[in-house]
């Protein structure tokens, strides 16, 4: 199959686009799917039928014989089954085809995706049905049809039906909020989304020799090399040739497909890299995350290169997040957060600040839950990465706005009057490097918001979702007040100041990294919840899951069907965790060590046999037989733990956090000391100097 050298024809050369349907479609169909996306109408079978053959068509002539139904079930990852074209047509013989049912509508057997308990009750399978807001690609030969996954009496398997649900909603009332500042124009709001993903290279031959890597896509064992990230000479340091090879050929796969791949470098720690990518709307944004890590995984595959997506691969360097930028923009191009040039236009950007400031302080735990999961424990308030309570940044200038509102004081750029909301103009908030605070897990940084909490593994949907309908709340509810004033100007301005001083706890500029802060957001009245154990029972809080069934996002039944899917994932994570590490530790390390510490004392005897002497050999003999020991101890501790694991999934989840996290932290500090104590070449598997440095 070939592609196109040059950028602008790579760009997109994968992807059915727009550009493409208004070249493959009649004009009546375009014009009819064109509808479909902006209105919400349903498209008529005939034309489904149109498009379906065309996009065999491009398909085809670019060397596919397959299709999928791309989908997201709730496992966080991407399904796809494959089905070939082929029709027979009698004598042996072939055509290929593809009708509009087939693109419109699949059904996988879907018994072995979670379902948290959804279609148990009621059918045995799920069905996918085409999103055609997303544009059908192509990845290995096959046209990959991006679609939602629902049980057959309508209830959401994946999570792109939800995030959908989510973006209608939020626009329908921010709509209602542009009504009331006279924008008449606009017909649509979008959440827009851009996710920076980080992640780390690993050499395929080292990696295949550590268990723990392959099962668990984390090391559980690894003393601290000489050298880490003390001498910060690896952020946005020069690339190395293997890696740059890499994301030459990332970003090119990344383009065919169309994921607007803008920025790439390398990160604090070593070995660990960026990809930025340029926003778009939340649905897209989401697909394309998907589709990047799967293909950052595959095209290291083809460099003898692993890249691993995990929160924390390495202990004692920088784990890896996401950072998922969010902000709301209308279809006449104008970015709802972005503070504007009139008092109008400001007071407008000024409400919607409030809401969302009202919103992360109200589902501060909702949106804790949301990035809450096994691997994302390392990180959150490991001094790496924001802390696990929720605030929200707002830089020096938006606070002084914020503080004149409240305390109803003069503002300077006000000409020392105090600040009317709708009569003055806001000073242009500026967002320079020095103002932009990486310690706040959910940053103002000048025209959206940067949720920083994110996993690097993690689907993106379940934050957006949650941004998407918080924001659609507090809008409903402003427009609620708003729709019924009398006097506009006044009721906004107390609506804000009202909003600002109620909710002024969430705000927080300073050092989010500092153990000063987490006493002063328990003061404050903030929650913290530092594991995923803690957290996930927001899932099913009650107003939490209030919120979400009035807002049609999901159900009773969906949200705890979530709940439950990530329940059973925290302890599946760490029971898989615990078991790879007393087998690594029973069949690797025991037997490795004892046979280092028997060579020694054979040494010794030797030495000794001649009069010559044998401090070295005697006492690290001794050290790692002392340790040998403790280890061993350690482990049959962990294994018996791990047989205690209780049936009930919720005490399940807070027994493997209380029990086996600790037994595995206990266990890993015994192995790396021995690690210290042993020759490199009696170490059963790669070192972290071996893993972080020689790429
Ligand atoms: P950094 O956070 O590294 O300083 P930038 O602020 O320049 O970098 O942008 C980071 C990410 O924010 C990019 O992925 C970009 O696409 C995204 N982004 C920029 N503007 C918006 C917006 N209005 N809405 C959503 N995402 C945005
Ligand atoms: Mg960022």
């Amino acid at each position: 199959m070939s592609t196109p050298d040059a950028l602008p024809e790579l760009f997109g050369s994968m992807v059915f686009n727009e550009v493409t349907m208004q070249q493959r479609l009649s004009p009546a169909s375009y014009a009819a799917w064109k509808t479909c996306i902006t209105e919400g109408t349903s498209l008529d079978i005939s034309i489904a039928n149109e498009i379906a053959e065309a996009m065999k068509q491009w398909a085809t002539e670019k060397g596919c014989t397959h299709y999928t139904h791309w989908f997201q079930p709730m496992t966080g990852f991407t399904a796809e089954k494959h089905d070939s074209f082929i029709t027979p047509v009698g004598g042996g013989r072939v055509i290929l085809e593809f009708s509009g049912k087939e693109l419109v509508r699949g059904e996988p057997d879907a018994s072995s995706f979670p379902s948290g308990g959804l279609r148990a009750t009621f059918e045995a399978r799920g069905y996918t049905a085409w999103d055609p807001t997303a544009f059908a690609f192509i990845k290995d030969d096959t046209l990959c049809i991006p679609t939602v996954f629902c049980s057959y009496s309508g209830e959401a398997l994946d999570k792109k039906t939800p995030l959908l649900r989510s973006m209608d909603e939020v626009s329908r009332q921010a709509l209602r909020i542009l009504r009331l500042f006279g924008d008449n124009e606009t017909r649509h709001v979008t959440a827009e989304v851009g996710a920076e993903q980080e992640y780390f290279l690993v050499d395929k031959e080292l990696y295949n020799r550590r268990e723990d890597l392959r099962m668990c896509g984390r090391t559980l064992f690894g003393a601290k090399p000489p050298k880490g990230q003390e001498l910060e000479d690896h952020y946005a340091g020069a690339i190395r040739p293997r890696v740059a090879a890499y994301m030459k050929d990332l970003d090119r796969e990344l383009w065919k497909v169309g994921v607007l791949s803008k920025t790439k470098h390398n990160e604090v720690a070593p070995a660990q890299h960026e990809m930025a990518p340029i926003y778009s709307d939340a649905n897209s944004a989401c697909d394309q995350n998907q589709l990047t890590m799967e293909l950052m995984k595959r095209v290291a595959d083809r460099h003898n290169l692993v890249c691993l997506l995990h929160e924390k691969p390495f202990a004692g360097v920088n784990g890896s997040g996401k950072h998922d930028n969010w902000s709301l923009s209308t279809d006449t191009g104008r970015n709802l957060f972005k503070p504007g040039k009139t008092p109008s236009q400001n007071a407008q950007f000024l409400l919607f600040l409030a809401a969302f400031i009202k919103g992360v302080d109200e589902y501060q735990d909702f949106l804790r839950a949301t990035v809450a999961f096994a691997g994302n424990d390392h990180r959150l308030g490991a001094q790496e990465a924001p802390p696990a309570v929720l605030s929200v940044f707002l830089g020096d200038e938006l606070t002084a706005v914020a503080e004149a509102i409240i305390h109803g004081t003069p503002y300077q750029d006000a000409g020392k009057r105090t600040l009317q909301i709708g009569v003055d103009v806001l000073p242009s908030i500026r967002q320079d490097n020095t103002d932009r605070n990486r310690t706040s897990p959910m940053a103002f940084t000048g025209n959206k918001f940067e949720f920083r909490m994110l996993g690097s593994s993690q689907s993106i949907s379940g934050p957006n979702i949650a941004l998407n309908t918080i924001m659609a709340e507090e809008l409903e509810q402003f427009a609620g007040i708003l729709e019924k004033s009398q006097d506009f100007k006044a009721d906004l301005q107390k609506l804000i100041k009202k909003t600002f001083t109620e909710h002024q706890r969430i705000i927080f500029n300073g050092n989010g990294y500092d153990a000063a802060w987490l006493e002063e957001a328990e003061e404050r009245g903030l929650v913290n919840l530092p594991s995923a154990a803690d957290a996930l029972g927001a899932y099913v809080a009650k107003k939490n899951a209030d919120l979400f069934a009035r807002h049609g996002i999901y159900s009773a039944g969906e949200i705890r069907a979530r709940y439950e899917i990530h329940i059973e994932n925290y302890t599946a994570v760490v029971g898989i965790e615990a078991s790879t590490m007393a087998d690594m530790i029973r069949r690797q390390i025991l037997p490795a060590v004892s046979g280092y510490a028997s060579e020694l004392c054979r040494r010794a005897d030797g030495k000794m046999a001649v009069g010559a002497a044998c401090q070295y050999e005697k006492k690290t003999a001794a050290a790692v037989s002392r340790l040998t020991d403790r280890l061993l101890s350690e482990c049959e501790k962990l294994e018996r733990d791990i047989r205690k694991v209780p049936e009930d999934a919720v005490k399940a989840m807070a027994y493997s956090r209380k029990t086996l996290v600790p037994d595995m932290e206990k266990a890993r500090g015994t192995a790396d000391e021995l690690e210290t104590l042993t020759a490199r070449e009696n170490w059963p598997f790669p070192v972290y100097s071996d893993l972080l440095f020689s790429v």
